[in-house]
């Protein structure tokens, strides 16, 4: 006997109705980033696992631990997709993308981390996010942030918030570095050993620790605000009058910090109340030196990355998974002549109507048809029985009025134009 093999651990299948849900949150994405503008970018799931470290950076939970990292038949070391930064950047980059001038790029599909799955955790999940590169400026933090915060919007989610945040640039950061380090060093032996190796290499990392060993100290780290340094305060006060002037309502959040090493100046996270511990739906910010680090020129950036499986839990929490709206139709033959009468007509309908159009090819009494097409959701039977038949007629039930009516039975064409005349698009 075999056992049954199931779906990696931390892996979901998506099946229908739920995909259809994730059909109609792509569509709602890809349609956003048009208005705004933007490119969409698809880089393959694997990577040299060096553009990870370097794109990345070493003192990270995605490097440390997380990435699904192997050796392939070449004896080169590969790594699944964590995040979508990086090869974006490197695609933009191989491809000369920013000799062309500033770039507006999106992308949407799987990463892949090595963590422990629960909820909102998973080791395959999917990331819709944008890269905004070539403009220094607040309005290009403005964008990317008005991008994210249109999703949340329009879906009417009311719990969420936008938390946003300066970590400064290179004049200031080693101020506020010092400051960290002056404030952790005398309680080293208290913190988790993961933020006792990290201290000296990154005590910004710190303030992102979820550790409770860590929390009592995190909370009263000094804030960044006390240190940054004209261009940067110049820059973050910028940023929160555009916000104010088109109506995105935020707070400041000393604690966002942001996992990764590349972030200077803005960074940003949209949280939810909704989500329990895996709160953060979307974090994102500003990588000015990013590019440069991979090799390319020294040109400015600002993006975030949304998970999407999050997003859709959000969404179930806002409650705005209302019943959907029976669509299409089912067609009924009952007995084999019935049936073959009723196959060309389908091939017509599906032509025709931007509905659905369902057939069963089982000789089944009405009532277990009528039951398919309730689980179907089609909002019509199309149903031909031998009586029908002799008759030369079909009724078009309408299952939501309950109503019938009758439909003169000729072509495939005939027949779905009276279709599309009784009311169906
Ligand atoms: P967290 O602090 O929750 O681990 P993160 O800082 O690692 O998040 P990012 O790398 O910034 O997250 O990714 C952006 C978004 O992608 C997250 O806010 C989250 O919505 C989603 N995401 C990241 N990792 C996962 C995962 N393992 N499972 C599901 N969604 C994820
Ligand atoms: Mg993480």
């Amino acid at each position: 006997m075999s056992s049954k093999i199931t779906a990696p651990r931390g892996t979901q299948d998506i099946l229908p109705p739920q995909s259809a849900r994730w059909q109609a949150l792509e569509s709602q994405i890809h349609g956003l980033a048009r208005r705004f503008g933007y490119g969409e970018v698809r880089t393959p799931m694997f990577e040299s696992t060096e553009l990870f470290v370097r794109g990345v950076g070493e003192a990270t939970d995605i490097v440390e631990k997380e990435m699904y990292t192997f050796t392939d038949k070449g004896d080169r070391s590969i790594t699944l997709r964590p995040e979508w930064t990086a090869p974006v950047m490197r695609a933009a980059l191989e491809h000369n993308l920013f000799a062309q001038g500033p770039q507006r790029l999106y992308y949407i599909g799987p990463i892949f981390r090595y963590e422990r799955p629960q909820k909102g955790r998973y080791r395959q999940a999917h990331q819709f996010g944008v890269e905004c590169v070539g403009f220094a400026g607040p309005e290009a933090d403005l964008e990317v942030i008005a991008l994210a915060w249109e999703l949340v919007r329009t879906n009417a989610i009311d719990d969420a918030v936008l938390n946003i945040n300066s970590i400064g640039d290179d004049v200031c950061r080693p101020h506020y570095r010092e400051a960290l380090l002056a404030h952790f060093r005398p309680h080293l032996a208290s913190l988790s050993a993961e933020s006792q190796r990290r201290l000296e290499r990154n005590p910004l990392r710190l303030l992102d620790s979820k550790d409770p060993h860590d929390r009592p100290y995190v909370e009263s780290a000094p804030t960044f605000e006390s240190v940054l340094c004209d261009a940067c305060r110049e820059h973050f006060d910028a940023l929160k009058a555009y916000l104010i002037a088109i109506g995105i309502p935020f707070v400041v959040n000393p604690r966002i910090v942001r996992g990764l090493d590349y972030y200077t100046r803005t960074v940003f996270e949209i949280i939810s109340g909704a989500l329990g511990s895996q709160s953060t739906v979307c974090g994102g910010g500003r990588y000015d030196g990013l590019v440069a680090s991979l090799g390319g020129p020294d040109v400015p950036a600002v993006g975030f990355g949304l998970g999407i499986e999050r997003f859709l839990m959000m969404l179930d929490a806002a409650g705005s998974q209302a019943e959907p709206a029976r669509s299409g139709i089912q067609a009924v033959g009952l007995g084999v002549q019935a049936r073959t009468v009723l196959v060309p007509i389908v091939a017509e309908l599906r032509r025709r109507l931007g509905q659905p159009v369902y057939m069963d090819f089982d000789d089944r009494k009405l009532l277990a048809h009528l039951k398919s097409a309730d689980r179907n959701g089609a909002r019509y039977a199309l149903i031909l029985g031998t009586d029908e038949l002799a008759k030369g007629e079909l009724i078009l039930r309408d299952l939501e009025a309950r109503s019938d009516r009758r439909l003169a039975l000729g072509s495939g064409r005939d027949v779905a134009a009276a279709v599309v005349e009784a009311g169906m698009r």
